[in-house]
C-alpha cells in the first residue's frame, strides 16, 4: 500500500436492480473494503441508456484515483443485445479487473496474462492450494463461455494439463467427462453432472450457481432428510451447482455450492484490484 501512496481503489458499476447482482456486488464491495482497499459503487438506473454506461466507464477510465473497474453483468436488456461487449471493450485494459477486455484475453492466450477473469482464476487458485497436480493430467471443461469456460481451459493448458473443452454439441459427453482427472462444470444447469460423468477419484470443480424454487426439482436432486431440503422448506429456494450432490460419493474432491468457487471468485476481484493498481503504477513509471 505504501508503494502507491494510497490504498488500491475499485469502482463497481451496477445498472438496474437484479437481485442476484445486488448480492454479488455487495459481497465484492465488502471483501475489497475489508482488506483495506477502497471500493466504490456507481449505480445506473435500470432504464439507463447504453451511452450513459459508456460515459460512466470513460469517466472512471480517466479518473486517476480509480485503479480497477468492474461492470456487473448482466446489463439491463434495454441497453441492447451487444451492450455488454461494448461496455467491457470500453474499460481501460489496465483497469479491467474482470479480465474481459480483448487485450487481456489476447495476453492470456499468449501465456502472458496480466488481468485474468476472476472465476477461472479462483478455480486455479483452489486447485493449486489443494496441491492437486495438473501437469500431464486430463482436464475436461464443460462450458465454453468467454467469462468461464474458455479462460479456464487456457489456464489449465498453461499448467500443462491436456485440455478438452465440451459444450452443448459435444457428442458422448458423459464418456468424455468420465475420462477427466480434473472436471470443471460451468454450464448453468442444476445438478447436470451426475455420478456417471465422473471417474472415481477425479477432482470436480463446480462453477454453477443455480437457484431452485420448484419443490419437485428440489426433491429430485436432494435426498429426503437432507440439509438442502430443510433449507428449501424454510426459505422457499435453495442453491445448487451444476454438479449433482451424489457426485460427492465418487469424486476425489468436490467444491461445494455455495462456498466453493463463489468466494474464490470474490477473492480474485480483490487480487485483480491490487494487480491493476500495480500495473498502473508501473505504466506511470514507464511514461
Ligand atoms: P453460459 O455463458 O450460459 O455458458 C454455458 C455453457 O454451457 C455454454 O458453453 C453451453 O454450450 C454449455 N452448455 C449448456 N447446456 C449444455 C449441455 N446440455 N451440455 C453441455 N454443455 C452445455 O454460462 P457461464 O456464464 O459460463 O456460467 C456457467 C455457470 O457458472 C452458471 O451457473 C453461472 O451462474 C455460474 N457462474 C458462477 C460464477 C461464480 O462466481 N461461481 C461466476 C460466473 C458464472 P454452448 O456454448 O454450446 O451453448
Amino acid at each position: 500500500m505504501a508503494r502507491h501512496g494510497r490504498p488500491p481503489a475499485l469502482a463497481v458499476v451496477l445498472a438496474g436492480q437484479n437481485p442476484a447482482s445486488e448480492v454479488y456486488v455487495r459481497n465484492k464491495l465488502k471483501t475489497v473494503a475489508a482488506s483495506g482497499c477502497r471500493a466504490e459503487l456507481f449505480r445506473l438506473d435500470a432504464s439507463a441508456a447504453l451511452t450513459e454506461a459508456l460515459a460512466l466507464v470513460r469517466r472512471l477510465n480517466d479518473d486517476d484515483s480509480i485503479d480497477g473497474i468492474l461492470v456487473q453483468s448482466p446489463l439491463p436488456e434495454g441497453m441492447g443485445a451487444d451492450a455488454e461487449q461494448q461496455v467491457f471493450d470500453a474499460v481501460d485494459p489496465l483497469k479491467d479487473v474482470d479480465g474481459f477486455h480483448p487485450i487481456n484475453v489476447g495476453l492470456l492466450v499468449q501465456k502472458r496474462p496480466s488481468l485474468v477473469a476472476c472465476t477461472p482464476l479462483g478455480c486455479i487458485e483452489l486447485i493449486e492450494r489443494e496441491g492437486i497436480a495438473l501437469r500431464g493430467k486430463h482436464a475436461v471443461v464443460i462450458g465454453r463461455s468467454d467469462i468461464v469456460g474458455k479462460p479456464m481451459a487456457l489456464l489449465l493448458l498453461h499448467r500443462d494439463a491436456t485440455v478438452t473443452v465440451c459444450h452443448s454439441r459435444t457428442a458422448g459427453l458423459p464418456a468424455v467427462a468420465r475420462s477427466a482427472d480434473v472436471l470443471v462444470a460451468a454450464i448453468g444447469r442444476p445438478a447436470f453432472v451426475t455420478r456417471d460423468y465422473v471417474k472415481p477419484g477425479a477432482t470436480v470443480i463446480d462453477v454453477g450457481i443455480n437457484t431452485l424454487t420448484d419443490r419437485a426439482e428440489v426433491e429430485r436432486i436432494f435426498a429426503e432428510g437432507s440439509r438442502k431440503r430443510a433449507l428449501f422448506a424454510e426459505k422457499g429456494s435453495v442453491l445448487v451447482g451444476d454438479v449433482h450432490p451424489d457426485v460427492e460419493e465418487v469424486a476425489g474432491a468436490l467444491t461445494p455450492v455455495p462456498g466453493g468457487v463463489g468466494p474464490l471468485t470474490i477473492a480474485m476481484v480483490l487480487r485483480n484490484t491490487v494487480t491493476a493498481a500495480e500495473l498502473r503504477k508501473d505504466r506511470g513509471r514507464a511514461v
